[in-house]
């Protein structure tokens, strides 16, 4: 496998981008080696520097959930773009992308649209804080939510790989009302809502963990932590960042049956462009300028190529049999690959929702962040360049969830899996 045009670039990138990267999630810090630069993708399939291709399952983090330059995602951006890039000022884009967020996310009645991840989940934390008067934020072990300030506080995946819990430059009083509590570990949140009861505005979580590998959540879990907000007055927030429109069409909180009051929105709503949302009941959105006190504003929100690109993806998803297919697709990738690994006799787990699943080396369970922890991550490193070497492009992270997208079709899955049998 030939990468010098990718070493060239990254030695370019090196000196005038710290790392050579605009995102750490993108180095290569956790499985060894040097990062490599693409020039192009269809469908399942993505095209480095040097010509050579690979299945993809990072699809950019989980945007791609069609493929990449899917044809009317790729048709859409195209017309607003040439209709003007951006106005500053409503576009009917945003009311169409509005009316299929709120018509295929249970508890949202009103969504406001952001740039990125982060400020969806910065935003919904002020929103939190606003409708509670209160201030003390409760997240979970391995949940990562952005790189706000309050949140960046035992944040998983990127931070985990790294083997930092934590990041400097972190205002300490922020991070100083964020309580962190083990993954599905309700016992733990009940001593910690005795101890803290009425001073905590919101409970923030990945209602299926995304980001220290794929990790659901059990549903009395879930369940509970519903009726302890719901007792004590304090909000619950779902981010659905990864899990919406991928899940299901409703997200996580379709598959559980349980509604939050706010949910958080981004990668698979923006169809590859950036973009996040947050939304919730008409009475709690309405918190928000100019409608309440609590001040959050874009530039470039609900930006119109963001936004058309997002509504065509949308409008795909919305299709009947969409989501049974992606779920088939998945399952026989996770079927595949535990029948090579039990055949070697490898050991190992698999966690797996509708579009998503992770491969977690030497360990029989993963139910929170300790467990994921314990995973083989030199075995990892191993298997990903091999991978590489046998055309697949794997997340560089053991921590990750490798994204399977609507492009993929059963001879892609296939190759996948006789690619693992070689890696092996
Ligand atoms: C990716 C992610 C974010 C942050 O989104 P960005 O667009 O990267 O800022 C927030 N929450 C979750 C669950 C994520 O996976």
């Amino acid at each position: 496998m030939q990468t010098t045009n990718s070493q060239r670039l990254y030695e370019a990138a090196s000196e005038i981008i710290p790392g050579g990267v605009n995102s750490p999630a993108r180095a290569w810090g956790s499985v060894g080696g040097d990062p490599l630069f693409f020039t192009s993708g269809t469908g399942s399939k993505i095209t480095d520097v040097d010509g050579n291709t690979y299945i993809d399952y990072v699809c950019s983090w989980g945007p791609l959930i069609l493929g990449h330059s899917h044809p009317a995602v790729v048709e859409a951006a195209q017309a607003a773009t040439r209709s003007g890039a951006s106005f500053g000022a409503p576009t009917e884009y945003e009311v169409e992308a509005a009316g299929l967020v709120v018509g295929a996310v249970p508890s949202i009645e009103m969504v406001r649209f952001v740039n990125s991840g982060t400020e969806a989940s910065m935003s919904a934390m002020r929103l939190a804080r606003a409708a509670t008067d209160r201030d003390m934020i409760l997240k979970f072990d391995g949940g990562y939510h952005g790189h706000d300030d309050a949140l960046l506080v035992r944040a998983g995946s990127g931070l985990a790989s790294q083997g930092i819990a934590d990041s400097a430059g972190v205002n300490s009083k922020l991070a100083a009302d964020t309580l962190v509590a083990p993954y599905n570990d309700l016992a733990a949140v009940e001593k910690i809502f005795a101890a803290y009861r009425e001073r905590l505005a919101c409970v923030i979580i990945e209602p299926i963990g995304g980001n220290m590998g794929v990790v659901p959540a059990d549903r009395d879990f879930l369940q509970g932590l519903r009726r302890i907000t719901r007792d004590d007055g304090c909000l619950l927030i779902f981010d659905e960042v990864i899990s919406g429109f991928r899940a299901a069409y409703g997200g996580a909180q379709e598959v559980y049956g349980i509604e939050p009051d706010i949910t958080c929105l981004g990668k698979t709503i923006g169809g590859g462009f950036p973009v996040g949302a947050y939304g919730g009941s008409k009475e709690l959105m309405s918190h928000v300028a100019p409608l309440g006190a609590m001040y959050q504003a874009g530039t470039l929100s609900g930006n119109p190529v963001a936004m058309a690109a997002g509504a065509a993806t949308m409008r795909e998803l919305a299709k009947p049999g969409v989501y049974e297919e992606l779920a088939r697709k998945t399952e026989r990738l996770a079927d595949g690959l535990r029948g090579v690994f039990a055949e070697l006799e490898v050991p190992f787990t698999i966690n797996q929702v509708c579009g998503m699943l992770t491969v977690f080396f030497g360990v029989e369970e993963v139910t929170d962040m300790d467990s994921a922890s314990k995973n083989d991550r030199e075995m990892f490193s191993r298997f990903f360049h091999s991978m590489l070497e046998n055309g697949v492009y794997l997340p560089p992270s053991p921590f990750e969830a490798w994204f399977v997208s609507l492009a993929h079709g059963d001879e892609d899955i296939d190759a996948t899996v006789e690619a693992a049998r070689r890696s092996l």
